[in-house]
């Protein structure tokens, strides 16, 4: 595919400071977008990957937006529009990317409240309204494209709420494809298996059995790294993947088959 494929365009990546939202992040850059990385806490991961991007010849911004509280994503298109007039001779968006996640959450015995609220709220909640409050900047054409979790469509009951948050997302990635079709905007989910990022760091780095164990899931026989899934990430936002809508795309490197 052509290097600069995005040349002109704006992206929004939410958790885009670390793990795969940081591939997907600096992915995009390369390919030519102005990308807005959005992070939670960690300022110096969003600075290093704004310098990243630079460093590879492309333009990009932090912004700082906390997600999964009420007015998460007013707050962050707020800092989105303060930022990327520099950036960008035209207002507005071209690709938004709801990466953010976290995947705390246990099984039903041990499952509380705050727990599925928690969870529900940075998963679901925040890309419904950044997607809502970010429509009226969203140019014809653009795109959404949510990142799910291979935890939607296999049994994971470890993970009940979080595979749950998943499933929600993908149904809303649905609904958004045949709410904004007509103005050119495809919107689909892209959804990985195990990864190798900070999420999974607890159980999976330095822990040969573990890794072994993540490996044989994939019919592909390896961990995922973050790049795998940008890969697919820039293909979607790209014009190839013009007549691709409300899907869910496997990123697991055939776990489950
Ligand atoms: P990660 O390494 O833990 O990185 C999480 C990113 O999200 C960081 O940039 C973090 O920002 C940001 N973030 C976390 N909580 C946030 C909040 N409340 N508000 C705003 N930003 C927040 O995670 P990852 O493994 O890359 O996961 C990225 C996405 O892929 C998630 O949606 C996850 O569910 C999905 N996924 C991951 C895997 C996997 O195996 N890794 C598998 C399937 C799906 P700070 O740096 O500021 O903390």
């Amino acid at each position: 595919m052509d290097g600069r494929m995005l040349e002109g365009k704006v992206a929004l990546v939410t958790g885009g400071s670390r793990g795969i939202g940081r591939a997907i992040a600096e992915r995009l850059g390369r390919d030519g977008a102005v990308v807005a990385v959005a992070y939670a806490r960690d300022q110096a991961a969003a600075d290093e990957v704004v310098e990243r991007i630079g460093k590879d010849g492309g333009r990009a911004f932090a912004i700082r937006a906390e997600l999964g509280r009420h007015g998460d994503a007013a707050a962050l298109w707020a800092a989105f529009d303060a930022r990327v007039q520099p950036h960008s001779l035209r207002p507005g968006v071209d690709i938004i990317v709801n990466n953010a996640g976290i995947g705390r959450s246990s099984d039903l015995a041990a499952l509380t409240e705050e727990q599925f609220d928690e969870v529900f709220a940075v998963n679901v909640r925040a890309p419904f309204f950044v997607v809502r409050h970010g429509l009226s900047r969203l140019r014809d054409g653009g795109r959404v494209i949510n990142i799910s979790s291979g935890a939607a469509r296999l049994a994971m009951p470890e993970i009940i709420a979080y595979a749950a948050t998943k499933g929600a997302l993908d149904t809303f990635t649905l609904n958004l494809a045949a709410q904004l079709g007509p103005r050119g905007i495809t919107a689909n989910s892209v959804a990985p298996g195990i990864v190798d990022t900070d999420i999974n760091a607890g159980w999976l780095r330095g822990n040969p059995e573990a890794e072994a164990h993540a490996a044989s899931l994939a019919a592909l026989g390896r961990v995922g790294q973050p790049e795998d899934i940008a890969g697919i990430v820039a293909f979607l936002a790209s014009d190839d993947a013009r007549w691709v809508t409300g899907r869910v795309i496997d990123a697991t490197g055939g776990a489950g088959l």
